[in-house]
């Protein structure tokens, strides 16, 4: 804490003053006190000098700060984020590198528990860290600190007094109680609100469900360790653990219960994969979220994944490249042909495709999707779920929806041959197709489709559009910084991340900080697109048998935005970080060989160039 010297100062002259203080045990106190930075507030209370009450009355009267007893004060940061729209307000730790906590905010006012009134310095910081005025009140370290701890752990702690209030035996006669259990759980809606059950697992399973809806997370994993379970949420694409220590005697009965809230998965069968889904609605927000099993050596894993409905962006919001943009638009006004987007699990192809299917729809088309599951509902499109156990696979949906008379399909993932040569005969003949694929980049995706039986001409005549995706991290606009210039990688380096020359001079960057907003710098993502457009030289190409080498070289010279060059731009606009996009694009060095490429031209025709010219004897 800054400025603790000055206090120290005032408050040794404040108890002297008074008289209230015993010279002989105060002095080594104030002596501790300066020697290591601590506050003698704190000392001497722990020392008995003076209770807490009397020093803050006294301190409180010589600062005109009020006093107030924060061990009686619940501070509930969920409130305080909500009215901060939605943002955390702090973190745990600038909470504890401040020595404040907030308490109440009206308008542009924010009151805050403070253990240091006299330091101007650090209301001023906690002015421009917040953007409001401050309203100070006066408590202590101690109490400061524990209110800290239970407002960040509150969660924990009443997962805590619930262990408490459970009885000892509770998951003995689980086995027994479980199928009345399932029988009366049935008719539950899924409102979490409406539960009714009290049980422990009830309880822990609406806290999980609660933290992640609060905390934005797109999935949840409760993960069996060996002598606890845990419970990790993934916000912003990075997994933070939210209940890390759950008891392991629990975990049956937290999986039985979501497996319950499911409308499929059977809480008896523990040795197979299985798969479930469950509509939460909580305070107003409803959402779908897709639960799956799988047994692992501690017990069984469940993971979420939480689909929000409502919040479909069309294609303008998502944040794509402009170039990316108006390629995209033009393979999707095509009356036919193939729009792919691919990329690994969680990389937000979904959203990039549903936002195409958004542009599309219009009431003189018929717009269909074929899906596993249906991840969004939309209304105007007719959405097919596939269910294989009922013989309704990929494949035979889509047969069965060709002579449905559609303009657009939209395949949820091509995974087996039946269902590509369905969809490329679709193509062919007069229906816009849209879907995605497994593979790693905008080329390979060319060469996947030919392996899996589909002749090249073919392939070369129908795709039109490919899109590699992946999900970039946001700078936090709270408290990113310029790069500082020493710190900005030299001209070599560069041009091997893939910078072009004229980037590199004058090169200007934003690094990550990290805030009471954000994590570690970052704040929300962003959509990270390869994009190719189908020509003429890459169809030659594709048609001579090329391999995805050769056509993602092609596809580079004639113009295709790589993975790598997409983030580089980002960079450059201050979205990102150099960090990030080295991270999200690790072996696309493709932008690089370009770059190199046409530095080693400029070289090569200037004359002044710095290469060192061999000198004839
Ligand atoms: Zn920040």
């Amino acid at each position: 804490m800054a400025n603790v010297i000055g206090y120290n100062r005032k408050l040794a002259n404040i108890l002297r003053k008074n008289g209230l203080v015993d010279e002989a045990q105060f002095t080594p106190l104030v002596e501790k006190a300066s020697k290591e930075n601590q506050l003698l507030a704190k000392l001497v209370v722990e020392g008995e000098l003076i209770d807490e009450q009397t020093l803050l009355g006294l301190v409180s009267e010589d600062s005109g700060v009020p006093a107030l007893d924060l061990d009686k004060i619940k501070v509930d940061l969920e409130e305080l984020k909500l009215l901060n729209k939605g943002n955390d307000l702090i973190t745990e730790d600038s909470a504890k590198a401040g020595m404040n906590i907030p308490l109440a905010m009206i308008g542009d006012y924010l009151t805050l528990a403070v253990a240091n009134p006299y330091d101007v310095i650090l209301m001023d910081n906690l002015k421009l860290q917040f953007g409001r005025q401050i309203m100070p009140v006066l408590s202590t370290e101690r109490a400061i600190l524990k209110a800290i701890d239970s407002a960040f752990h509150a969660a924990e702690k009443e997962v805590a007094a619930m262990m408490e209030e459970m009885p000892v035996d509770d998951d003995l006669n689980l086995e027994d109680a479980k199928q009345e259990e399932k029988e009366d759980e049935k008719k539950s809606d899924g409102d979490l609100g409406s539960m009714g059950d009290d049980s422990p697992a009830v309880k822990i399973v609406k806290q999980i469900f609660s933290r992640a809806l609060k905390t934005g997370a797109s999935d949840i994993h409760i993960e069996p360790c060996e002598k606890r379970t845990r419970v990790r949420l993934r916000i912003d694409g990075m997994l933070t653990e939210a209940f890390p220590n759950l008891p392991k005697k629990l975990e049956r009965a937290i999986c039985s219960r979501i497996k319950i809230m499911t409308d499929t998965m059977n809480i008896a069968e523990r040795g197979k994969p299985q798969d479930g889904r469950i509509q939460i609605s909580m305070e107003g927000k409803k959402c779908d979220v897709r639960v799956n099993s799988l047994p692992l050596v501690y017990g069984e894993k469940i993971c979420m994944r939480i689909l929000a409905k409502g919040n479909l962006k069309d294609m303008k919001e998502i944040g794509l490249e402009p170039r990316v943009y108006e390629i995209l638009n033009r393979g999707l006004s095509l009356p036919q042909g193939m729009v792919l987007v691919t990329g690994p699990t969680g990389s937000g192809k979904s959203t990039t495709l549903y936002s195409c299917l958004k542009t599309v729809m219009n009431p003189e088309e018929n717009v269909n999707t074929v899906e596993d599951p249906v991840e969004y509902e939309l209304e105007g499109i007719n959405q097919c779920h596939v269910n294989p156990k009922r013989g309704l696979s990929f494949a035979s949906a889509l047969r069965a929806l060709l002579r449905q008379d559609p303009d657009t399909i939209m395949i949820g993932e091509i995974r087996d041959q039946e269902t590509i040569e369905i969809a490329v005969k679709a193509a062919l003949t007069g229906h816009l197709v849209l879907s995605t694929l497994h593979t790693n980049d905008a080329p390979s995706t060319i060469t996947r489709i030919i392996d899996m039986g589909i002749e090249p001409l073919m392939v070369a005549s129908t795709v039109s559009v490919v899109l590699s995706q992946r999900l970039g991290r946001r700078l936090c606009a709270n408290c990113k910084v310029p790069m500082p210039k020493e710190e900005i990688p030299g001209r070599e380096e560069c041009l091997k991340l893939g910078f072009t020359p004229e980037e590199i001079e004058g090169l200007k960057l934003m690094k990550a900080v990290g805030c009471s907003l954000c994590n570690n710098g970052y704040k929300g993502r962003f959509a990270l697109i390869e994009c190719m457009e189908m020509n003429n030289d890459i169809r030659r190409v594709i048609i001579a048998g090329g391999s995805d080498i050769e056509i993602r070289k092609i596809a580079l010279e004639t113009g295709m935005i790589s993975l790598r060059r997409a983030g580089l731009l980002n960079c450059l606009r201050g979205v990102t970080s150099i960090e990030d996009v080295i991270a999200q694009t690790v072996g696309d060095e493709t932008a690089a060989e370009e770059a190199l490429k046409k530095d080693k031209a400029k070289n090569d025709a200037d004359p002044t160039s710095t290469t060192v010219q061999a000198i004839p004897a």
